[in-house]
């Protein structure tokens, strides 16, 4: 059994799962929604369902509602009504506009390639051309840089200067909203007090702690939790065709979800229901108990019993 740490619980907690539906849901993503849930019922707190569907290109039709049926499978019930992007057009304009506003959003016309040839990083080529915003893609004039912040689980993370100071972009060429606006437009407006998600975003997130700083909002806490990889470095994702978790049987995978976490699980855990396997982990999940290390290797096959972890520490 693992050793449940005392800390009071955070008074009004509101965490969120917030899958792409590019696919069905694989082990790494169940540990991302199990991990996620069980930090907000440990703390009584709500959990939210936001499906990110900004980037159309990426959506493959039906996995959203193959997402939510798949969380139902495993017991994970969300608290309020499920928020699609693509639905709040008008939240992530209103929010452009409020930074235009400001001043800091100027249009730029080079190309990725244009970008790549001078070494990847955004110079800000762009920010006194006044170019017409119209069809463009927009940016955003860092006056927040952020270059360290402190993780709950990874603690202290640091952005490389350059990445950290770069002009982002909000609004791509192609017209839609980009990741990092949407993102956080979405946590200032269902109010989210703790996001706990894979470590792959460790990086994203000191720009989005700068987003907030620029609208003037208090972000959020964040715990990244390891990655689930195949091999050192390659995560399981949809894009290397990572097997989908069954929803016919779902205990073996919930029970690993739970192992990698940091719980112990004894293996009789799968005789009870999955109601009770996942209220027996709330009562015993601790954050402090999730491993500290980047990623997590799966080295045997996934979705039996004899899951076995190797943690990788970067
Ligand atoms: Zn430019």
């Amino acid at each position: 059994m693992s050793t449940t740490a005392v800390t009071a619980p955070v008074r009004n907690y509101r965490g969120r799962f917030a899958p792409s539906p590019s696919g069905p849901l694989h082990f790494g993503s169940l540990v991302a929604a199990v991990g996620s849930y069980l930090d907000a019922k440990s703390n009584q707190g709500t959990w939210l369902v936001r499906i990110e569907d900004i980037d159309t290109t990426r959506v493959v039709e039906g996995a959203a509602k193959d997402i939510l049926t798949t969380l139902e499978a495993y017991g994970l019930y969300w608290d309020e009504d499920v928020v699609y992007q693509t639905q709040r057009h008008d939240l992530y304009a209103h929010t452009i506009n409020n930074l235009n506003n400001q001043q800091l959003i100027y249009a730029c016309h080079c190309s990725r390639k244009q970008i790549k040839a001078l070494g990847g990083i955004y110079q800000g080529h762009c920010r006194h051309l006044n170019h017409s915003q119209h069809h463009s893609a927009l940016r955003l004039i860092q006056q927040h840089a952020i270059c360290q912040y402190r993780d709950l689980i990874q603690g202290e993370v640091h952005i490389g200067q350059d990445l950290a100071h770069e002009d982002y972009l909000i609004k791509r060429s192609d017209g839609l909203f980009a990741y990092q606006l949407v993102v956080v437009a979405d946590d200032i407006d269902q109010a989210i007090t703790h996001i706990v998600r894979g470590a792959d975003l460790l990086e994203p997130t000191a720009r989005q702690l700068s987003l907030f700083n620029q609208l003037n909002h208090t972000a959020p806490q964040y715990a990244h939790l390891p990655l689930a990889v195949a091999k050192p470095g390659f995560k399981l994702s949809k894009q290397n065709y990572a097997p989908a978790i069954a929803k016919d049987n779902p205990k073996p995978a919930l029970l690993s979800a739970f192992e990698f976490l940091g719980l112990a699980p004894s293996p009789e855990l799968v005789e009870l229901s999955i109601e009770k396997m996942l209220s027996w982990a709330i009562d015993n999940y601790s954050l402090q108990n999730v491993p500290k290390v980047a990623e997590i290797q799966i080295s045997q096959k996934l979705n039996s019993q004899a899951t076995l972890f190797t943690q990788i520490n970067k």
